[in-house]
């Protein structure tokens, strides 16, 4: 009996190991090697890629990078301060980067301190998550005065982005702003510029953007769409807020409620758009009637497209935005009403313009890009060596979040977005794709941080991070606020290291 048990137990001894591979989803010939991946950005698709990769197998040691000291991407940087309720996913991110199989390095830019081809020759996996940096442009005569800038930049500026900190937009020698685009980041840049400051002081806003803001003598901003109130491109949640800001008429042109037979067809087959068009049409007769002039205003512009920025007298400031009026017509590929110009013009006078035509991605050196959708040719989340029909797997390479989509979706749209890259990567470890037996240079975290140090990069590992998190806090309940954010590059490492 003791004998059969002592055979028993050597026979499990032995087989432990396979039968740990066979549990474990990503089972390859030499699964008892670590799956070395690495994912580039560390905003919500980069952090949802390595929860699914940390919970789909259990041999996956994650590295994330970020060329910020600073996790989270545009949780941090992109999501409204008055929107404290999104930032909530930081905590399940952060569970995430306390797993002992994952690590944070931040401060390391891909391309300047480490190419893609030295990632892909240290990890098995290398997953780019670094999302839309840029801004598309209208291509305009006059869109480099001063006065002009992206939402982006703005939201950055708003909060606390590094990059940013210095944009200082005048907030000070205008009444108006223009906002071109009717998305949700222009309705968060308006109702920014718009919502009551004693509102915005209790938020994670930048201290020296509550300053400017509480200083500005904007009172009109005008949200400009190239379409009518069924295309604008804002969700409901989003639209119902700022049309309940405190203290604002909202202005709306009946005439732009009138809808062609196009529209009510489009509006049957998307909810989103109905929601959007019955709430725009019940603030326009809400506020048909309020002619109280101590209140801001919001304009709703429909049917103008950009064509000109104008240069206000001092020359080098733009002073209104030439808008041509358009038509809808419907597009014979694509089958959805666009704007075409009527060839009628007009100027929208302002100090300050807000571009809100969406964000765009940018490639890295050795990295296939379509240049014309900004993104990533990808088959599921696999990066595919162009758009052409005859593209080959670039092998062990992955996309995942805006760089593989394009720039839309919420926070949580990227989830489902990871797990089907991760799946993509799960299926090709399982088919021995990633870790060939011969394969020894792959030594994923050591050869990481071998070439940092070579180069003399000082990466911010996660507790540096909580560092920056436990000094922004601190100093954010000093206010009344939930942090006080570090804006500037040096502030950020110095706090890091601390
Ligand atoms: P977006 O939703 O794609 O909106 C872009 C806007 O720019 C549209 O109104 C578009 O008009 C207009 N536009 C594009 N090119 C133009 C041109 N050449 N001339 C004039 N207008 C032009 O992009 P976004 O607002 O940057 O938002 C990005 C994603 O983040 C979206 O999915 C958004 O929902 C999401 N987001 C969500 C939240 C939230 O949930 N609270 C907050 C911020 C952002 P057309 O429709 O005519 O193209």
């Amino acid at each position: 009996m003791a004998r059969g048990l002592r055979l028993l137990s050597r026979a499990v001894v032995r087989l432990r190991p396979l039968l740990v591979q066979g549990l474990t989803r990503g089972f390859s010939a030499s699964a008892t090697e670590p799956l070395h991946v690495c994912v580039v950005g560390s905003g919500p698709a980069g952090f949802y890629t390595a929860d699914r990769m940390l919970k789909g197998h259990e041999g996956a040691q994650v590295d994330i990078i970020d060329r910020l000291p600073t996790p989270f991407g545009l949780v941090r940087s992109g999501v409204a301060p008055d929107h404290p309720e999104t930032k909530i996913v930081v905590n399940q991110f952060s569970r995430v980067a306390a797993n002992g199989r994952c690590s944070f390095f931040g401060n390391v830019t891909l391309g300047r301190d480490v190419s893609l081809s030295e990632l892909r020759e240290t990890y098995h996996a290398v997953v780019l998550a670094y999302g839309a940096e840029s801004d598309r442009s209208l291509g305009i005569p006059g869109e480099d005065l001063k006065g002009i800038h992206s939402a982006r930049e703005f939201v950055w500026w708003y909060n606390g982005h590094p990059d940013m900190c210095d944009l200082s937009p005048d907030l000070k020698n205008t009444q108006s702003a223009i906002v071109l685009g009717q998305g949700n980041v222009a309705l968060d840049v308006a109702r920014i510029l718009l919502r009551c400051k004693t509102e915005l002081a209790t938020t994670d806003i930048a201290d020296y953007a509550l300053d400017a803001l509480c200083g500005s003598t904007i009172r009109n901003v005008y949200l400009v769409g190239r379409r009518g109130p069924v295309q604008a491109a804002c969700t409901a949640k989003e639209l119902r807020e700022i049309l309940g800001l405190k203290n604002v008429r909202v202005c709306i042109k009946e005439a732009d409620l009138a809808t062609s037979p196009a529209d009510e067809e489009e509006m049957r087959s998307s909810r989103i758009q109905r929601r959007v068009y019955e709430l725009l049409s019940k603030a326009a007769s809400a506020h048909r009637d309020n002619n109280r002039n101590d209140q801001k205003e919001l304009h709703f512009v429909f049917f103008r497209r950009p064509t000109r920025f104008i240069p206000s007298e001092n020359g080098s400031t733009v002073g209104a935005v030439e808008l041509e009026k358009t038509a809808l017509k419907v597009d014979e590929v694509t089958g959805k009403q666009v704007a075409v110009g009527t060839g009628e013009f007009e100027d929208l006078k302002c100090g300050l313009v807000l571009k809100s035509i969406g964000y765009k991605s940018l490639p890295v050196q050795g990295l296939p890009f379509d240049k014309i959708r900004g993104v990533v040719p990808n088959l599921r989340g696999r990066v595919m060596s162009s758009e052409s029909e005859t593209a080959t797997v670039e092998t062990g390479l992955y996309v995942v979040g805006w760089l593989k989509r394009g720039p839309t979706g919420i926070v949580a749209t990227n989830l489902h977005c990871a797990e089907e890259t991760v799946a993509s990567i799960l299926e090709d470890d399982a088919k021995g794709v990633l870790r060939a037996p011969s394969d020894s240079k792959k030594h994923g975290r050591t050869g990481l941080v071998e070439i940092l140090e070579q180069k003399n990069v000082r990466f911010v590992p996660f507790s540096g991070w909580e560092k920056i998190d436990s000094k922004e806090k601190m100093a954010g309940q000093l206010r009344n606020k939930p942090r006080e954010k570090i804006t500037t590059w040096g502030g950020l490492q110095e706090a890091a290291n601390e």
